[in-house]
C-alpha cells in the first residue's frame, strides 16, 4: 500500500525543517516507495501574498491525506486586523474541522543533550504530555468579545464528550507504556486548576469516571502553577500527563526546555480520522534560511506519523521505520556529531540530516 502524505512547508524555518523530514524518510530503506509526499501551500507567508492562508485547495488535500506533515507557521507582522497571527490560521483550521482532539508531545531527554535539570541525565526524562487540542480556552479564537475598547472576553469550552474522549486516550497510552521512570509505575496525571474554575472542576470529575475503567493505572492530579515546578524537580515521577489546551501547551514547552529546547519537540495532533504531524515550535524567523535550524524535533515528529499510520493501516514496516528514524537521531544526538547550535553542539542543519541519513541507511 502507497501512503498519500500532504505536505505544507510553511514558514520561516518550517521549509528547512520539512525537508529535513521528508529527505530522512525517503532515505530509509524500502520506504520511499511507500509514501507519497504532495506539498501544498498554506500560512503567513501565503496569506501576505494572496490574502488566504489556508487555501480550500490545500485544506481538502490535507483532508484526503493518509496523514499531513507540517514545517511551521506564522510569521511576526503578518497579522489579522484584530492583532491574531494569520499563519495559525492553518493549524488551528485543521484541528477544529478535522478534529484533531488529541495532542500527544512526548518529552524525552535524548542521548547527547545536557538538560538544564543538573540532576537528570539521558534516560532520566521520557513521559508524554497529551493536550486536549479543540476545547478550552483556544476553542474561543475568533468569538471572544471586545466592549467598549475597556472590557475584553474569551470564553473557556469543555464538554463531556471532550474530556471523555482525551482521558481515554491518555489512559490508552499509559496502558501501552512501561509506567513512570522513577517507580515503573503507570500512572495518568491530570493537570488542571480544579481548585478555582468549574470548568475545571467539571474536568476532573469526567476525569475520575474514566479513570474507574482503568483500575490497573494509577490517577495523579497537578494543579497547572504546582505542575510547572514538578516538571522541573521531579520529571521522572510522570508517566502521561494530561490536560486542557492552553494549559497543555504551556507545560509542554516547559517540559520541552527541560530535554534541549524547542527544537526537540516532537508532536502528533490526530483525531479518530486525521493525523497531523509537526514539531511543536514556531517558524523562528530570526534563524531562518541559515542552515542552523534543529531538524530533530520535525523528524522526531514524520516518525510519530509512520508510528502512527503504521497502527492505523495494520502495516509493520512503518512502524519498524518509525523505531530506525527514532534510534538514527538518538545516535546522531549521542553521537555528538549531530547537535546543533541550540543544542551545544555545531552541526548545521544539513549537516544533521546527513547524519541521520546515514544512520537509517547502516
Ligand atoms: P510560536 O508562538 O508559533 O510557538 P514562537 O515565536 O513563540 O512561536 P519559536 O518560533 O518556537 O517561538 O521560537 C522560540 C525560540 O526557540 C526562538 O529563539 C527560536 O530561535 C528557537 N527555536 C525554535 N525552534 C527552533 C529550532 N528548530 N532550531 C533552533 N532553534 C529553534
Amino acid at each position: 500500500m502507497k501512503y498519500t502524505i500532504a505536505v505544507i512547508k510553511g514558514d520561516g524555518i518550517g521549509p528547512e525543517v520539512c525537508t529535513a523530514a521528508i529527505t530522512v524518510l525517503q532515505a530509509v530503506p524500502g520506504l520511499a516507495s511507500k509514501l507519497d509526499f504532495c506539498e501544498y501551500p498554506a500560512g503567513a507567508e501565503h496569506y501576505r501574498l494572496t490574502g488566504d492562508a489556508c487555501p480550500k485547495a490545500t485544506f481538502d488535500a490535507c483532508k484526503a491525506a493518509h496523514a499531513i506533515l507540517h514545517g511551521a507557521a506564522g510569521l511576526p507582522g503578518v497579522t489579522y486586523p484584530d492583532g491574531t497571527e494569520a499563519g495559525l490560521d492553518f493549524g488551528l483550521k485543521l484541528r477544529f474541522e478535522l478534529d484533531l482532539y488529541a495532542n500527544l508531545r512526548p518529552i524525552k531527554l535524548h542521548p547527547g543533550i545536557v538538560s538544564p535539570l543538573r540532576h537528570f541525565s539521558p534516560g532520566q526524562i521520557d513521559y508524554l504530555v497529551l493536550r486536549e487540542n479543540t476545547e478550552g480556552m483556544y476553542a474561543s479564537r475568533s468569538g471572544g468579545t471586545i466592549l467598549r475598547d475597556e472590557i475584553a472576553t474569551d470564553t473557556m469550552l469543555i464538554t463531556r464528550k471532550g474530556i471523555e474522549r482525551i482521558t481515554r486516550r491518555a489512559f490508552e497510552l499509559a496502558r501501552m507504556r512501561n509506567g513512570a521512570l522513577r517507580d515503573g509505575k503507570r500512572r495518568v496525571t491530570l493537570c488542571d486548576k480544579a481548585n478555582v474554575l468549574r470548568s475545571y472542576a467539571f474536568f476532573r470529575k469526567v476525569f475520575n469516571e474514566v479513570a474507574a475503567s482503568y483500575p490497573d493505572i494509577e490517577t495523579d492530579y497537578a494543579y497547572v502553577d504546582a505542575m510547572t515546578v514538578y516538571l522541573v524537580e521531579r520529571p521522572d515521577f510522570y508517566d502521561v500527563i494530561v490536560a486542557e489546551n492552553l494549559f497543555g501547551d504551556i507545560i509542554s514547552d516547559l517540559a520541552a526546555g527541560t530535554v534541549g529546547g524547542m527544537g526537540m519537540s516532537p508532536s502528533g495532533e490526530t483525531g479518530d480520522d486525521h493525523g497531523f504531524f509537526q514539531a511543536s515550535h514556531g517558524s523562528a524567523p530570526t534563524i531562518a534560511g541559515k542552515n542552523i535550524a534543529n531538524p530533530h524535533g520535525t523528524i522526531l515528529s514524520a516518525a510519530m506519523m509512520l508510528r502512527w499510520i503504521g497502527e492505523r493501516h495494520v502495516d509493520q514496516s512503518l512502524t519498524d521505520a518509525a523505531q530506525i528514524v527514532e534510534a538514527a537521531v538518538s545516535q546522531a544526538l549521542g553521537s555528538g556529531t549531530g547537535l546543533t547550535q541550540d543544542l551545544g553542539g555545531s552541526a548545521s542543519t544539513s549537516d544533521a540530516v546527513r547524519l541521520v541519513c546515514q544512520l537509517v541507511k547502516s
